[in-house]
């Protein structure tokens, strides 16, 4: 912000003022001068006054006593020599003059009538002094004596020249003095000057001049750069105060979560902008009787419950694309894009309602206080044909109140949607319960080499469900992987399958077996998942060269690198790494190379394929190249028939497992047939 323009100069202010004081310095010594030279003259005077009274006081008495002409003359002749003498006049008896001098031999006028003793009387250039003559102590006479006197302006008039010189001389001096002292305190005012010129916004504030020197100047700097910097505090702590202003506006306080405000401008926005998929999903989360909540374990405790709760949502829904915390206790999820297809955005729905089902069975551990709670759930499948951010937020919170309403743990707004995702919700309700009570078994399908012998098994678990019977994998796992239950169950599996390999071991028949676990991303990624791996083997004495750990490659996909390092945990234990349905992730060939991986599982569609589909034929033919290149072991999965194993025999495929060779079946059924003789 430029005010106006500076012309002024200090400097040349300074300069101005030296050159004055200097002038009048000079002046007022001038004048003293003069006044002290003129005093020396009137000195001089009466000391020369004197001087001549003494020359002539023997002839003044021959003049008084005698009047004689000659002595007159002798006068004369002498006063002459006097050059500064004017004129003399000699009195007898003070008023009656006998003898008269005049330098210029003019014609005289006395001054006076009368002849005073120690009269002074100055008239222009001259000075008139009377002084009796004495003769023996007598006084005789008296002398007028006018001598030439020098005025002020004599002095001024003769010393003119002298003293122009030396002002000159001196103002000269004195200039070139003060232009140097006047730069020496004008240059850090200058600087200073320039600087405040830079700090014109808040954003240069951060600067700060360079205190160089010692002195007012330099605490002057100091004292600017204290200013600037608690200037630069307050705005910052004005601009921290506005910043939470506006957070508090748009966000909730406790959990930092969108406000219901932001939320709906957000959610508008994502709708406003293009889309290509076009199935959306909202959530409308609501904790069950906060209020009892409250009033049994106090605010400080719920609020922690509330915060807790949201950090869970944030973990568990980190794909989601929208979320928020509206009123007390209610929580959004909004899922832009899920698809095209209106059945794939249910089985999303259903996955969310499973993963929330999942975080809100653990309890909240609140100051040594286990706390429970149960959900409400509203939720709403929408299409692009619903353009409006309110519109979907009242179907969502309409499906919610139903929810309440009928103490039901979802409800959809649309009923027939709802109908369909209820399937997937009963199996959670009931894999609860199969966890508890243990409902499951382990089953083993053996894998054979190119001659067709036993090199091992894998296990594959089975859900013997009270009423349906055995229950596929393929069902509960999704449903276990989503809602956390994988944990528990996996980790079942895992002791089952090394209490059994341990068997083996000690079986001279099957000691040479190889046993392959099937571990889920979320199991693997689990913190305790190594430790308890670790645990088992040595429990169990496990020689971990026959233990191998099937992983998928879509595990890869999230925090590579950290599962890169459990994998590298498990094979320094000796266990082997293989990697499941290779071919249908995305493993690149880079990955590949940098992977610590035993062995690759030839995905079983491929398997399927090869007979009829070239492509298919290609995919398998190129895997079992890749595991030779790279010396991994191959074993194709989903051999179902002759022709399959002709084929894998021709690409030299090391492994084989499937429907031809043998079944995935109870240990019992296995261990039978074995010591049948197969
Ligand atoms: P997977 O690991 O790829 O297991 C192979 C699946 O193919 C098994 O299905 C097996 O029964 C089936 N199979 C084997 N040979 C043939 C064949 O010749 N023809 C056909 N059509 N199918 C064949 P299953 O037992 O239903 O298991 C399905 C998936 O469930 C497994 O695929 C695995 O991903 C998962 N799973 C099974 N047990 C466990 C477990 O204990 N933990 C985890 N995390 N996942 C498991
Ligand atoms: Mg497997
Ligand atoms: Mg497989």
């Amino acid at each position: 912000m430029k005010t106006r323009e500076y012309k002024g100069s200090i400097e040349k202010k300074l300069r101005k003022l030296v050159l004055l004081i200097v002038s009048m310095v000079f002046f007022i010594a001038y004048v003293a001068f003069a006044i002290f030279y003129i005093k020396e003259e009137n000195i001089r005077a009466v000391k020369l006054n004197k001087t001549i009274q003494n020359v002539i006081s023997q002839d003044l008495a021959k003049l008084i006593f005698l009047n004689n002409v000659a002595t007159a003359a002798d006068i004369t002749t002498k006063l002459k020599s006097f050059d500064v003498l004017e004129s003399l006049v000699v009195y007898k008896n003070g008023t009656k003059a006998v003898y008269q001098y005049a330098k210029n031999d003019k014609s005289f006028v006395s001054h006076h009538n009368t002849c005073k003793d120690g009269s002074v009387e100055i008239v222009g250039h001259t000075i008139t002094m009377d002084t009796d003559i004495s003769y023996f102590d007598k006084k005789i006479g008296c002398t007028s004596m006018t001598l030439r006197y020098v005025t002020y302006f004599d002095v001024f008039k003769k010393y003119i020249w002298h003293f122009s010189v030396l002002y000159l001389f001196v103002v000269l001096m004195t200039y070139l003095l003060s232009y140097y002292y006047a730069k020496k305190f004008t240059r850090p005012i200058i600087k200073l000057t320039k600087f405040l010129e830079q700090i014109e916004l808040a954003t240069s504030l951060d600067k700060r001049i360079e205190v160089t020197q010692n002195d007012e100047f330099g605490k002057l700097y100091e004292e600017t750069n204290i200013m600037l910097e608690g200037l630069q505090k307050s705005l910052q702590e004005q601009q921290k105060t506005k910043e939470q202003l506006r957070y508090l506006q748009r966000y909730d306080s406790l959990t930092g979560f969108p406000n219901k405000d932001l939320f709906l401008k957000s959610l508008q926005t994502l709708i406003d902008t293009q889309t290509t998929k076009v199935w959306h999903l909202i959530f409308c989360i609501d904790i069950s009787k906060f209020k009892i909540l409250n009033e049994v374990y106090g605010h400080e405790r719920s609020d922690i419950v509330l915060q807790k709760f949201a950090q869970r949502l944030e973990e568990e829904f980190e794909d989601v694309s929208l979320k928020a915390k509206i009123g007390v206790d209610e929580f959004l999820l909004y899922y832009r894009n899920v698809s095209d297809d209106e059945d794939v955005a249910i089985q999303k729905a259903e996955e969310v309602l499973n993963r929330l089902l999942g975080i809100t069975s653990k309890p909240f551990l609140v100051k040594d206080k286990e706390i429970f709670i149960s959900v409400h759930v509203g939720v709403d499948i929408h299409s692009n044909l619903v353009t409006n951010a309110a519109e979907i937020f009242k179907e969502v919170d309409s499906a919610l109140q139903n929810a309440k309403k009928e103490e039901v743990y979802f409800s959809f707004y649309n009923k027939e949607v709802e109908r369909k995702a209820q399937k997937s919700l009963d199996i959670y309700t009931e894999l609860l319960s199969a966890v508890k009570e243990e409902q499951f078994e382990l089953y083993y399908q053996l894998q054979y080499d190119g001659e067709g012998t036993v090199t091992g098994a894998e296990s594959l678990v089975r859900w013997i469900h009270p009423v349906k019977g055995v229950v596929s994998p393929t069902v509960f796992i999704p449903v276990a992987e989503s809602t956390g239950l994988i944990i528990d169950i996996g980790s079942w599996v895992l002791e089952t399958a090394l209490k059994q390999l341990s068997l083996w071991h000690k079986n001279p028949q099957t000691q040479e077996w190889t046993l392959s676990v099937n571990v889920s991303a979320k199991q693997f990624a689990a913190e305790g998942f190594v430790p308890l791996v670790e645990k088992m083997i040595t429990e169990y004495v496990i020689n971990p060269k026959k233990l191998k750990i099937e992983l998928t490659e879509s595990l890869l996909a999230k925090d590579t690198e950290m599962m890169i390092e459990k994998m590298k945990k498990l094979r320094n234990m000796g266990i082997q790494i293989s990697i499941d349905d290779f071919g249908t992730g995305y493993a690149s060939l880079q990955y590949l190379k940098s992977l610590p991986i035993d062995q690759i599982k030839i995905d079983q569609n491929f398997v399927f394929g090869m007979l009829k589909n070239k492509t298919d034929r290609i995919i398998v033919k190129t895997i079992i190249e890749l595991s030779r290149a790279f010396d991994f072991e191959v074993v194709a999965e989903g051999v179902e028939r002759k022709e399959d194993v002709e084929i894998l025999k021709k690409l030299r495929c090391n492994y084989y497992q499937g429907y031809f060779f043998s079944k995935p079946e109870p240990i019992e059924t296995i261990m039978q047939r074995y010591s049948d003789g197969l």
